[in-house]
């Protein structure tokens, strides 16, 4: 939303070069570079980061866990705290430390985007709480926390009916455009920030900024749901290569457990007849590998996230020799 503060030079209202094209040569419909990933934050139970055009954000995720205080807590459903802050050196003038109000009222709107997604009534007397932390501000750090809360949500594998994708349109110099940067959502004429929930393209925050006609609206809307498509394709590869890394974890620790499960059966090899439970190595163990030691007592360091999926296969019982 355009903002001008009594100690910044005014802003020129040039946003377009002399070709037409935007000032970092974008075009009007075209998002500005985007990536992200999750797990990035050891302690917390969800995270992500994301960076957009020159927004760095991160977000993390507790809960659902115990209402403090607990008269805040509702005995029917659980409630989702979101806590948005930007750091002191996040914009170009120093920003207080303290929380300010447009920091309290965008805490609110992320809230309100997130909330028609997850099941809260599943939580009764708990809370899940979200902080997001805007480490450098571009221009729609409130579109791009809530992509990063949304994504740290589905890290932290708290359910929800789909991830929703923030992501402005507006006007400057009376072109619609996609995605305002900076310069754009300071001295532009509109700006729409808008978070689409990607499952069935419904709209669960909405703001505008400016002046726009009905049809510029309508294009800033097929703007909205263009952009927040290519966003919501990066947060599924991001999703999907932390998954395929837990995978691969998964395999590697396998092999090693059945190093070791195919190493102790050794000792029983004159009655293996009578032993026919005595589980295999899985199929990519290389042949020279399997029943390598035979004194090794097997471990079976399967981790929590890859238990459910890939049981790891059972050491052999010592009755079972007999
Ligand atoms: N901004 C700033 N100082 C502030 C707050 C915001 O320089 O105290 C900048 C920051 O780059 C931000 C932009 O102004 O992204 C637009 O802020 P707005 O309130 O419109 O929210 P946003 O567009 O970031 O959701």
């Amino acid at each position: 939303m355009p903002i001008l503060k009594g100690t910044e030079e005014p802003h020129d209202p040039v946003c377009f070069k002399e070709d037409g094209s935007r000032l970092d040569g974008r075009a009007l419909d075209e998002i500005r570079s985007f990536s992200c990933e999750v797990g990035v934050i050891k302690n917390a139970q969800g995270s992500a980061l994301v960076r957009h055009g020159g927004n760095q954000i991160y977000a993390a995720v507790y809960g659902p866990r115990e209402v403090h205080p607990r008269h805040m807590a509702k005995p029917d459903r659980g409630i989702l705290r979101v806590y948005y802050r930007m750091c002191t050196f996040s914009v170009h003038e120093r920003k207080s430390p303290a929380p300010n109000r447009r920091e309290n009222e965008i805490s609110k709107v992320i809230r309100e985007a997130l909330e028609p997604v997850l099941f809260l009534e599943a939580y009764p007397d708990s809370q899940i709480e979200i902080y997001i932390e805007v480490v450098a501000a571009d221009g729609g750090t409130r579109c791009a926390s809530t992509t990063a809360a949304s994504l740290a949500l589905a890290d932290a594998g708290i359910p929800m009916k789909s991830l929703v994708v923030g992501v402005a349109a507006g006007k400057a110099q009376d072109k619609v455009i996609l995605d305002l940067g900076d310069k754009e959502d300071k001295v532009g004429q509109a700006d729409v920030p808008a978070v689409v929930v990607m499952k069935d393209k419904t709209i669960s925050l909405l703001q505008f900024d400016g002046e726009m006609t009905a049809e510029e609206m309508e294009l800033g809307f097929k703007y909205i749901l263009k952009g927040a498509e290519d966003i919501y394709q990066k947060q599924l590869e991001a999703l999907k290569s932390k998954y395929m890394q837990i995978s691969d974890e998964v395999k590697i620790e396998n092999v090693e457990v059945a190093k070791h499960t195919s190493a102790v059966p050794e000792t029983k090899e004159a009655s293996s007849e009578a032993v026919p439970a005595t589980p295999k190595a899985p199929v990519d163990v290389p042949a020279e590998k399997q029943g390598e030691s035979s004194e090794k007592v097997p471990e079976t360091p399967v981790s929590e996230a890859s238990a459910p999926e890939t049981p790891a296969p059972e050491a052999p019982k010592q009755g079972d020799d007999n």
